[in-house]
């Protein structure tokens, strides 16, 4: 598949969103939160926490994947990162502007969706049982460099 880069000037502006968010609710920016979420928000892999500790092993020489996990899901907890769930394995996500995601069954990549701009679908709503506040929609098949 081709993977395009996410370009560096996105990189620095999920990482000024991240330390705003961290100031603006009391989380401490330490340097292993910052590694860890730099290395989820530099790819668009949808990595997993064992893709994250090998990423974060050359910065952070002693961290465990405990330790990552922990960290990771404090990040989703205070809205800084999604998770995106397959029946194998958990990912987590950097992007947070709406979309959905494809998953292979086969490969088991994760593909991001974008909808058109147009499409007010995403926007909360209210729905009989309550007020949605978080979509997350997937798609599951098989992706084509699978089915070539
Ligand atoms: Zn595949
Ligand atoms: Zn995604």
């Amino acid at each position: 598949m081709q993977v395009t880069a996410i370009a560096p000037q996105e990189i620095n502006h999920r990482l000024a969103v991240f330390e705003r968010e961290c100031r603006r609710k009391g989380l401490r920016i330490t340097n292993q939160r910052r590694e860890i979420f730099k290395a989820v928000a530099s790819s668009r892999q949808h990595p997993s926490a064992e893709a994250v500790l090998l990423s974060v092993r050359r910065t952070l020489a002693n961290v465990s994947l405990d330790t990552v996990y922990r960290t990771l899901s404090t990040l989703e907890q205070m809205n800084l990162l999604t998770r995106v769930g397959t029946s194998s394995k958990e990912h987590f996500d950097g992007d947070l502007r709406p979309h959905a995601h494809f998953i292979c069954t086969r490969c088991g990549e994760v593909y991001d969706v974008f909808v058109p701009q147009t499409s007010n679908s995403w926007e909360p709503q209210m729905l009989p049982c309550g007020k949605v506040q978080h979509i997350n929609l997937q798609f599951k098949g098989i992706c084509k460099r699978c089915n070539r």
